[in-house]
């Protein structure tokens, strides 16, 4: 962190700004007298470093930060990838591809266990659905709740397949002991204290990127449950808010390369809520696997005209089967360059 002072800041102002940055912090700290500018260098570890404090000083100019304000999920602390087991040991960032598909929402016992079925035939290695729906009007379906969960596991008692599923609410924390994946969803990203609350539990965590949140902003939400000690986050890329109204959002697919450049985390790839259109979710699979995603999560539905949720982003089992084909030979492929 480089701080630049004002022309006219004392001798004396320095030499106690300069302490009291050192005894409240783990670092050391540099100072430079130039003709115009004192500049200090802090050395160390200034994640803890309260950049808002340092400039509400009137005799600092401006703050820098050099060092990214994430530790843990930082690759430059951490170079090898992390890769995340599952109970049934399905391990997610170790290089292959893994696609979880499912409904926007669980609707009955009968629509979870088949799509599953289906799901699984065409590749897919996990299972989404949500039981708890954050939906923008509160009256749309909101999910069904404890049951939904319930059909989840049924649905996985059925195939197999590992369960992932959104949860909302702090105090839910206890039901979803045994879902496999805990999804928090694009509107909780700064839930700050569901994240403190999932740092302090032993299970894999799908952190969706807010929808307008920076690339820094998710590596900080990341950073809130790994600092918990949970370090088994997935990020989500699933389409940020820009001026674009033909989709529903537009794919940061540059996301994907970013992420992996600067965290060790497995990333995954939603082009269902990125796009919000069925016809769009094959091609923007394939970039995101192009451009080095650990998986994509895609929504699936027996029925999409019908569907109580996102039914015009759903993808039928039939055209599903087609894009996880493609998908795979598409991943052989990269492999093999
Ligand atoms: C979902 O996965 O169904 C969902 C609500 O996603 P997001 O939080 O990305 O909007
Ligand atoms: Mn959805």
């Amino acid at each position: 962190m480089i701080i630049v002072l004002k022309k006219n800041c004392s001798k004396e102002n320095v030499q106690s700004f300069v302490e009291k940055i050192e005894a409240n912090n783990n670092v050391k700290v540099n100072a430079w007298e130039g003709i115009h500018n004192t500049v200090l260098g802090l050395i160390g570890d200034t994640t803890s470093v309260d950049i808002d404090s340092i400039n509400a000083q009137d005799f600092v100019e401006s703050v820098r930060r050099v060092q990214e304000p994430y530790k843990k999920a930082n690759r430059k602390f951490h170079p090898d990838d992390t890769v995340i087991t599952l109970n049934n040991g399905t391990k997610i960032g170790d290089g292959s591809l893994h696609i979880m598909a499912g409904p926007c929402s669980v609707e009955s016992k009968d629509q979870i266990c088949q799509i599953a079925k289906d799901v699984k035939h065409s590749g897919a290695t996990l299972l989404r659905g949500g039981a708890f729906k954050p939906r923008t009007s509160p009256y749309a379906f909101q999910g069904l709740k404890a049951e939904g969960l319930e059909l989840m596991k049924e649905a996985r008692k059925q195939t197999g397949l590992p369960i992932v599923t959104e949860i909302m609410r702090v105090s839910h924390i206890d039901l979803f002991e045994d879902v496999d994946i805990i999804q928090v969803g694009a509107r909780n990203m700064q839930n700050f204290e569901l994240l403190k609350e999932l740092g302090k539990i032993d299970k894999p965590i799908l952190l969706k990127r807010g929808l307008s949140s920076t690339i820094e902003e998710l590596l900080m939400s990341a950073e809130y449950i790994m600092a918990g000690g949970n370090e088994k986050v997935i990020l989500c890329e699933r389409g940020i808010r820009t001026y674009e109204t033909f989709t529903r959002n537009t794919l940061d697919i540059s996301a994907v390369p970013i992420l992996k450049k600067l965290s060790h985390l497995p990333v995954v790839v939603d082009p269902s809520h990125a796009s919000g259109k069925s016809w769009l979710v094959e091609s923007l699979s394939m970039a995101a696997v192009a451009a080095g995603a650990d998986g994509l999560i895609i929504e699936v539905h027996n029925d999409p005209t019908h569907a109580l949720s996102d039914g015009a982003q759903s993808l039928t089992p039939e055209q599903f089967d087609k894009v996880a084909k493609k998908l795979t030979a598409l991943k052989s492929a990269l492999t093999n360059i």
